[in-house]
């Protein structure tokens, strides 16, 4: 039974309409709590929001029910603790482990990013630019975990009960099940995809009042492979690259693809399907994480309980000096973050072999528009790095077959599995597109159902047995800051302007492309000064 005045609620902080910021209060009565906590990425636009103040007081929220340790989902716990939150940030043990690396590592990249901003300013003479956080409060952050197991019930506050299931995303990652004053509620987190290593598939119970599901692919459909499959297109490209005589440099996230991806170079090694060369590893952030998988082996799928991580062929680098050590290498693979070549060790590694005939560049992980690995995947002949050009003579190839996401189709699969489902869907977690995409499949098979895609700031009452009811409308000012910004579309314009002239075959030609647009700029701006006098003029 619903009681007068203790409905649940629901209001959406972040990833609504957008695939970062993850964060949902869920209140009953004067009791509050969030489920997860993220930061805000992508453009600068995205990224200020970080900086504004929490739409809750952070000393009202009385626990953190944490679905994994991607910093889009718990990249704001370190500013709620310093702002006064106390309570405890319920996740499973390899979340926790996760965290206390992931949450120290962007505490140090909001540390150095304020250095850069006040060197500048204290030149200028400005005020001083303040961190988001500091490594520390990161750490006083991941005091607060309170690690608890799969399928087992415990009272977030007064009033409510929950329970964690394996979401199969990454090592640790869970969906919750919420129950407040008789309503059954389920929150996916991320979803993994079927066939994804070390994880078993999503499961969660069926029969809920209300869904939260994330929509991020709910617009895409992937080629499905099995492991198996996906290794045979590893060992291909790893065989080509290294017969060519140079180094394999693969760009990739510390936290689960470079696990994944040593799993597979290891297993092809020891099967002789590949050379045996040093497999380096140079990333300490993927290090620390590999070090977590290796404690978890026991509860990982693939490993055979054996610890894989430490196969005598993978090399852990540390230090920076050793790093650059590397440089003098052929004939190894080195893998590096980040994912995207937008910071950290692997720029170095590919000022070093994008010239190099001999060398090959493999992506395994999505590339962002306007990101360094977007350029190159695009097919760019010269970039440049750290303020120098660099001819890309290296083989470039890409296998896109890891993910860590389920697809249209397993989301929708995911869904069908939780019915019957009495109340509303909401399609959180995915852009525009991808929400409106896996929206209309819904539809299509079920045209009653009553599917909502939030917008942040609003509120919703969640009764049994009944569609969700709205109780605030959403930040209108925010929606704009989630769609591309000038920066998106200008990074987009320069790819574009890049690959056509790349795709005009001889250099005289190019020259004079080049010159009709520079034909085309000019008259705009005398059309600009014309309309600016005329704005003026006469008066
Ligand atoms: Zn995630």
């Amino acid at each position: 039974m619903n009681a007068p005045g203790q409905s649940l609620t629901i209001k959406f902080h972040g990833a609504a309409g957008t695939v970062t910021g993850s964060c949902m209060e869920l209140t009953l009565g004067t009791h509050a709590i969030l489920v997860d906590c993220g930061m805000f990425q992508g453009s600068r636009g995205l990224e200020a929001l970080n900086h504004s103040a929490f739409a809750f007081e952070p000393r009202r929220i009385e626990a953190v029910l944490l679905t994994h340790a991607h910093i889009d989902h718990c990249g704001l716990l370190p500013k709620l603790a310093a702002q006064g939150y106390r309570g405890r940030i319920w996740c499973t043990g390899g979340t926790a482990d996760l965290l206390e690396y992931m949450l120290a590592d962007a505490g140090r990249i909001q540390e150095s990013e304020a250095d850069r901003r006040n060197h500048r300013r204290d030149r200028a003479g400005d005020a001083r630019f303040v961190p988001l956080y500091t490594e520390a409060d990161a750490l006083s952050a991941w005091r607060l975990c309170h690690p608890i197991g799969l399928a087992q019930w415990f009272q977030p506050a007064l009033g409510f009960r929950a329970r964690f299931w394996n979401a199969g995303h990454i090592l640790g990652s869970v969906s919750v099940e919420v129950e407040a004053n008789g309503t059954r509620l389920l929150l996916s987190g991320d979803l993994g995809p079927e066939n994804k290593a070390f994880l078993p598939d999503p499961a969660a119970p069926a029969g809920m009042d209300h869904i939260v599901c994330e929509s991020t692919y709910g617009n895409r459909s992937r080629e499905k492979l099995t492991i198996e499959q996906r290794r045979e297109r590893l060992e291909r490209e790893v065989t080509t690259a290294l017969a060519r005589g140079g180094n394999l440099i693969i760009p990739c996230f510390a936290l689960e693809r470079t696990q994944e991806l040593l799993l597979d170079l290891a297993r092809l090694v020891e099967a002789d399907r590949i050379p045996n060369v040093p497999i380096f590893v140079d990333s300490p952030l993927a290090s620390r994480a590999t070090d977590v998988f290796a404690a978890h082996a026991g509860e990982l799928e693939d490993v055979d309980g054996q610890n894989i991580f430490h196969h005598p062929s993978i090399r852990y680098v540390e230090d920076v000096a050793a790093s650059i050590r590397l440089n003098s290498l052929s004939g190894a693979i080195i893998m590096a973050a980040s994912g995207m070549c937008e910071a950290g060790r692997i720029r170095h590694h590919l000022k070093h072999n994008l010239c190099r005939r001999e060398s090959t560049i493999l992506f395994v992980g999505f590339q962002a528009k306007g990101s360094l690995g977007r350029v190159i995947l695009d097919g760019a002949q010269r970039v440049r790095i750290s303020g120098e050009d660099i001819n890309v003579r290296a083989q470039i190839r890409l296998i896109d077959s890891y993910s860590a996401h389920a697809d249209r189709d397993e989301l929708h699969a995911w869904i069908g599995s939780r019915r019957p489902l009495t109340g509303s869907l909401f399609l959180s977690h995915g852009e525009a597109e991808a929400v409106e995409g896996l929206r209309t499949l819904l539809l299509k098979e079920d045209q009653g159902a009553h599917i909502i895609a939030p917008r942040i700031g609003e509120r919703f009452e969640l009764t049994a047995g009944a569609p969700a009811r709205r109780l605030e409308t959403g930040r209108l000012d925010l929606a704009q800051k989630i769609g591309e910004d000038w920066q998106n579309d200008y990074a987009d314009f320069i790819t574009q302007l890049k690959r056509n002239l790349e795709r005009i075959r001889t250099e005289q030609a190019r020259r004079q492309a080049m010159q009709e647009m520079r034909r085309v700029l000019e008259s705009y701006n005398s059309i600009r000064e014309v309309r600016k006098r005329n704005r003026t003029g006469g008066r």
